[in-house]
């Protein structure tokens, strides 16, 4: 599967800057996807930006594997070069 390059997903202002890759998403109760840097702060800490889900999958196709995510789940990394780890939000 593959995102539509219009769908509109949330990310941080890091990832939003191109301040830092993608090291966290995350699908919310609601069906949104949530894209996230590497601070584990940086969810409580910072206003999300809505763009287009193509901004990503364009830098880093490894982000059209995160299609699958069911809401209230998440994935991870260690780096952009690491797999993609699933786990569940508690
Ligand atoms: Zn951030």
């Amino acid at each position: 599967m593959k995102f539509n390059d219009n769908y509109g997903v949330y990310v941080c202002p890091h990832v939003f800057n191109q301040e830092s890759p993608v090291f966290v998403c995350v699908r919310d109760p609601d069906g949104d996807w949530q894209f996230f840097c590497h601070d584990e702060e940086c969810p409580e800490n910072s206003e999300p930006h809505l763009i287009g889900v193509g901004h990503l999958t364009e830098a880093d196709p490894s982000i059209n594997e995160l299609t699958t995510l069911a809401p209230n789940t998440f994935a991870e990394r260690q780096s952009p070069e690491e797999p993609w780890l699933f786990g569940e939000i508690e």
